[in-house]
């Protein structure tokens, strides 16, 4: 089934910048750990689209890992900002801090020696494992528990089948070229065996396939249905001084959006408390700003308030207005921002 897979591969995989295809691969070419690994970071969570820029933006600030680990954390986190999950940008840092003090700058080339470094979790140790070093480890993404769930009739719910199908996809790996294949599952669940509908007709494993036979392909992985996402709310304030000035606020290091750099905002509850950084006359803009993380949904009300240029915060800090980038703002606080952006214009 493996050599059926790759053969697919050969002619059909997807070119992404991180990525040695196939016929480089043959020719002996060999992907950058660090390419690799940063690749992975920004995948979790995200989409490869999302990730193209960033990750092509990161190797021309920072082309190797002893760049990265010299970097200014504020850059890395300016640099992050769009991508969530604020928590892996500061693991960035200090897995690549420790690739260079405890490795020589060369990444460790196997699964158990990745999986010590900080922010490298199973799944992020086998597919750089297997990726960048053709290591024979297994990895196990959405798309490979669709196609398992699907080769093998599997109608237990996610995430109860997860061991079952992790297993099957152990069973599967090969030894030979271990690396492009555990691209090409990923490749064949991205392209092929889709999650609505499945294109089984020029499938590569159509033969060898249950759910195929079945008919039940497109019904497959069941899951549990996910408790109702909560709501919070929170009031962001938005000063700016009138020399153009804006007061921001870097978050503290735990917690969301931690050492980000943001509008001050009240605690993010069910019933928020007036929390404004400043004495003003705060005015309320009638949109608030939404957003989502993975636990909740946020609901931002926005005060917006014109101060003196002598006015002294309770806390955070007046940004001048020729080095204040939004770019550079985590999404719910770029959406504040264009909010707010908007109003301006408008009146
Ligand atoms: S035959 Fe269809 S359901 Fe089975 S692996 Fe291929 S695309 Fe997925």
């Amino acid at each position: 089934m493996s050599a059926d897979l790759l053969e697919w591969y050969d002619r059909h995989a997807r070119v992404m910048p991180w990525r040695v295809g196939p016929q480089d691969r043959k020719a002996g070419i060999k992907p950058d750990p660090y390419a690799v690994w940063l690749s992975e970071v920004m995948l979790q969570q995200t989409t490869v689209a999302a990730v193209r820029d960033y990750h092509r933006n990161f190797l021309s600030i920072w082309p190797t890992v002893q760049d990265l680990a010299a970097a200014d954390d504020a850059a890395v986190m300016a640099a992050w900002a769009g991508l969530g999950y604020y928590a892996r940008a500061r693991n960035l840092l200090k897995c690549a801090r420790t690739v260079v003090s405890d490795w020589g700058g060369a990444f460790p080339d196997t699964y158990e020696g990745l999986l010590t470094l900080p922010g490298v979790g199973p799944y992020t140790a086998a597919a750089v494992a297997a990726i960048a070093f053709d290591r024979a480890e297994t990895v196990v993404d959405g798309n490979v528990e669709r196609v398992m769930a699907r080769m093998h009739d599997i109608h237990t719910p996610l995430p109860a089948s997860k061991p079952q199908l992790t297993q099957l996809a152990s069973d599967l790996t090969p030894n030979t070229r271990p690396g492009d294949y555990a691209q090409a599952v990923m490749d064949l669940g991205a392209t092929i065996c889709t999650p609505r509908s499945p294109a089984c007709g020029i499938c590569p494993w159509r033969e060898p396939c249950k759910a195929r036979a079945a008919g039940t392909a497109a019904m497959l992985p069941k899951k549990t249905p996910k408790k109702k996402t909560p709501t919070r709310f929170g009031i962001a304030y938005v000063a700016q001084r009138e020399d153009g000035a804006w007061l921001l606020e870097t978050r503290p290091e735990t917690g969301l959006l931690g050492g980000m750099l943001g509008w001050p905002t009240t605690e993010w509850t069910d019933a928020p408390q007036a929390d404004p950084p400043l004495i003003a006359d705060w005015k309320t803009l009638s949109e608030e700003a939404r957003h989502t993380f993975t636990h909740f949904h946020l609901r931002l009300s926005i005060q917006y308030a014109r101060v003196a240029t002598d006015a002294v915060p309770m806390r955070g800090d007046f940004v001048p207005a020729s080095t204040f980038s939004p770019a550079s703002l985590p999404t719910a606080m770029r959406k504040v921002f264009d909010l707010v952006d908007a109003t301006l214009r408008d009146n």
